[in-house]
């Protein structure tokens, strides 16, 4: 496989980074993953804009441009010959020769820019799709800033980790009774004509599928209700789901052992997957 890695392209085992860079000792990265499918990108521009903010909010320099980010992008999935899978980027506050809490200077300490591709045939046909998947809640204890993607990604692997104990397949997290969004999604309950979700804030990821999936179900008549639900609510949903940018719209047909409905996939989630990749396909670039 071929991979990026400050403005080269190598295979992937001559690419090298410090062991100063900042994401390596402190979590001080921010990252992105976008889909490929037919060869093309999925939702390119959410992403680009997703981490600007990101970086942003971390002051961190973005070292390329919008077109820059798109070349490379196109160039890995051609190189590396990807019809369905993803393509993961990180940019971290660079490696700047030795451990300091303080950050050091981007006019000294570029940041170290990263790009690889994963590919997975089958992505969108996913049987798990077909079949939906079930969830624990855990506690929410991650850090008060869900809204930046950072590299600081320990408890969202623990949850995984304690779902596979449990014989499920994820994890949700819950504060103060309510749950937030998932290990690596977000999370939806659906009652009646109604798609609820946790509203925007610094609690959670803003997902860029969300954003696209609230958008198309606006359009097919659906009522979007932007407010947090518990364990208890999710149980008694007619239907449940997940979204993200690797799973797209993902049913979720048990919470906590209890089945929702028939313990199959829903009506909704079925619909709003299929409308969601009909219409990313066609806007993908
Ligand atoms: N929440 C969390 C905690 C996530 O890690 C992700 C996936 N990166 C999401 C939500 C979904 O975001 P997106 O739709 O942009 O992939």
């Amino acid at each position: 496989r071929t991979v990026y890695l400050n403005g080269e392209f190598l295979p992937e085992d001559e690419a090298k980074v410090s062991i100063f860079d900042r994401a390596f000792l402190m979590a001080d990265g921010v990252y992105e993953v976008t889909s490929v499918l037919g060869g093309k990108l999925i939702d390119f521009d959410g992403h680009v804009t997703r981490l600007q903010r990101s970086l942003d909010e971390l002051e961190m320099v973005n070292p390329l441009s919008r077109d820059e980010w798109l070349a490379i992008h196109r160039k890995l999935v051609e190189i590396n010959g990807i019809d369905e899978g993803m393509i993961y980027l990180q940019v971290s506050r660079g490696a700047p020769g030795d451990r300091d809490f303080v950050w050091p200077d981007p006019a000294t300490c570029p940041p170290t820019v990263v790009l690889f591709t994963q590919n997975k045939p089958g992505l969108a046909d996913s049987p798990a799709a077909k079949k939906g998947i079930s969830v624990i809640s855990i506690p929410d204890i991650r850090w008060g800033r869900r809204d930046i993607k950072t590299t600081q990604l320990l408890y969202p692997s623990m949850g995984k980790m304690l779902a596979k104990k449990a014989g499920a397949d994820d994890a949700w997290l819950v504060e103060d009774g309510l749950v937030t969004e998932g290990t690596s999604n977000n999370a939806y309950i659906v009652k009646g004509n109604q798609i609820i979700t946790r509203q925007l804030s610094n609690d959670i990821l803003h997902g860029i599928t969300r954003a696209a999936v609230l958008k198309f179900a606006r359009e097919a008549q659906m009522e979007v209700v932007e407010r947090p639900f518990t364990i208890e609510e999710a149980q008694q949903a007619d239907e449940a789901f997940v979204t993200s940018a690797s799973t797209f719209v993902m049913p979720v047909v048990s919470v906590d052992g209890a089945a929702l409905g028939d313990g199959t996939p829903g009506r909704v989630a079925a619909r709003m997957r299929e409308i969601y990749l009909d219409e990313m396909r066609k806007a993908a670039i």
